[in-house]
């Protein structure tokens, strides 16, 4: 599995408004480590990865190096980069920082709860066609709503998934695809895939990730993640 040069790209210069605190949402902690500790250790400790660059906002740059990336000794850490203002913005900083790699899994710093299982499906899900991500087969009924808030449709719900990170691309995939959408208009991007979907006719593979592969948004995601550790 070593010989596929992969690198992890950890986001984490959101703002993370929603959870009400002054201390962004990914430095607070979860059972006294910060939420960014607990992906970055199974990047860390995965041997599928050989590299992890780290893109925080620029006023919090040292403080991950300090306090995250020399505290718990993460030596594959090669860069510390600042994001920019939109999750996408953010990504292609990552990518224009990454080493020589073939492919590259592009995680969300807010969710703690990847695994070694999660990055071996991930990238066997890679290898078919160049894009893979992670998510789960929908629980609940999902509806599409028309602009005055009336159903307007019903989608199957065992072709209904809830998407997760990592996202996982072949490098040059994923890297042509943000330059070229880069000069169109993004502000409907909610993730890496939707670049791959538009950018490109490339099939995206889904994986299973799991339900504790939560994103750590508001304080109640907090208690829960404390939960699942107990
Ligand atoms: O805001 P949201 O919850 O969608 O953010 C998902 C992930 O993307 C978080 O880990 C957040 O830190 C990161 N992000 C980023 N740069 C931004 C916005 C979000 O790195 N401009």
């Amino acid at each position: 599995m070593a010989d596929k040069k992969c690198t992890a790209i950890v986001l984490a210069a959101g703002q993370g408004k929603r959870m009400n605190s002054s201390i962004q949402k990914q430095f607070l902690e979860i059972k006294g480590y910060p939420v960014l500790y607990y992906s970055l250790k199974c990047f860390q400790d995965s041997p599928l990865i050989g590299e992890i660059v780290l893109v925080t906002s620029e006023n919090a740059v040292s403080y991950c190096r300090s306090e995250i990336v020399k505290k718990y000794g993460f030596s594959k850490v090669t860069g510390i980069i600042a994001g920019g203002k939109e999750r996408y913005d953010s990504v292609y900083a990552g990518l224009l920082a990454c080493g020589e790699c073939e492919y590259v899994f592009i995680h969300d710093g807010a969710r703690p709860f990847i695994s070694e299982e999660i990055l071996e499906r991930g990238l066997t899900g890679v290898q078919e066609t160049g894009a893979c991500v992670i998510g789960m087969p929908s629980k609940d009924t999902v509806k599409i709503a028309d602009e005055d808030g009336f159903v307007k449709e019903t989608p199957d719900r065992k072709n209904v998934w809830t998407i997760q990170t990592p996202q996982i691309f072949s490098y040059r995939l994923i890297r042509d695809a943000h330059e070229s959408i880069r000069k169109k208009d993004m502000s409907a991007i909610t993730d890496d895939a939707m670049v791959v979907e538009q950018e490109t006719g490339v099939r995206v593979r889904l994986a299973e990730g799991s339900y504790q592969n939560i994103k750590i948004t508001t304080p109640e995601d907090l208690a829960v993640a404390e939960s699942f550790l107990e």
